[in-house]
């Protein structure tokens, strides 16, 4: 028997921007997950749109977990009130937590570590070691470019046009949560033991 979709992981910036749209969207995401029952997995962190999406899920009433390395404990600086914080050795362990831990994946506006770990999740989607959804919110066209440039590499032959739907893209905190609410979670194998 199947199961719906119970735990997402937030991607997003550690930083909340230039523009206050991109910290309303993180807080409606937070708010949305909340009001799902979803649980929230994301870095832990109380700064940026990190912070921002953390704080709303809580006041929503979701399980937040939280998965920070180390060293970053001061930097990204721990939220309270999460229900579990994991502390990794290093990044790569978090980033593997953070998959193993979630049936799906939303995107907000980020930066360079927002895109590694997406670049991450869809190149484990290429390699078919998992079949979790993958959405990304393009609030205000913020990741125009990034689509563009995923078309750029499938038109120039280094990536099928299939890779290129490995991401769903919507325009909305509410079309990221409309697209995996009442969606059956992948129980596809997970080839954890090849990440
Ligand atoms: P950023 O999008 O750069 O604001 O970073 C968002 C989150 O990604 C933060 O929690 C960073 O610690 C994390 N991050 C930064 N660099 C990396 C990386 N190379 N791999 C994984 N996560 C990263």
């Amino acid at each position: 028997m199947s199961r719906p979709i119970s735990t997402v992981c937030v991607y997003c910036g550690a930083r909340v921007g230039n523009k206050p749209i991109y910290k309303a969207a993180a807080r409606t995401l937070g708010k949305l997950i909340g009001e799902a029952g979803l649980t929230l997995v994301y870095g832990a962190g109380s700064i940026g749109l990190m912070g921002v999406v953390a704080r709303a899920a809580i006041d929503a009433g979701s399980e937040v977990i939280g998965i920070i390395p180390e060293h970053l404990d001061e930097v990204e600086i721990t939220q309270h009130g999460l229900k579990e914080t994991i502390v990794t050795d290093n990044m790569h362990d978090r980033k593997r937590l953070m998959f193993d831990r979630s049936d799906a994946f939303i995107v907000l506006p980020g930066g360079l570590g927002t895109l590694d770990e997406t670049f991450e999740i869809m190149t484990w989607a290429q390699l078919s070691l998992h079949k979790r959804p993958i959405i990304l919110v393009n609030q205000d066209g913020y990741w125009d470019s990034f689509i563009r440039l995923v078309d750029h590499v499938v038109d120039e032959g280094f990536a099928s046009a299939e890779n290129a739907r490995l991401i769903t893209v919507v325009a909305t905190p509410e079309a990221a949560i409309g697209a995996i609410c009442g969606t059956p979670a992948s129980e596809g194998p997970a080839k954890t033991d090849l990440i």
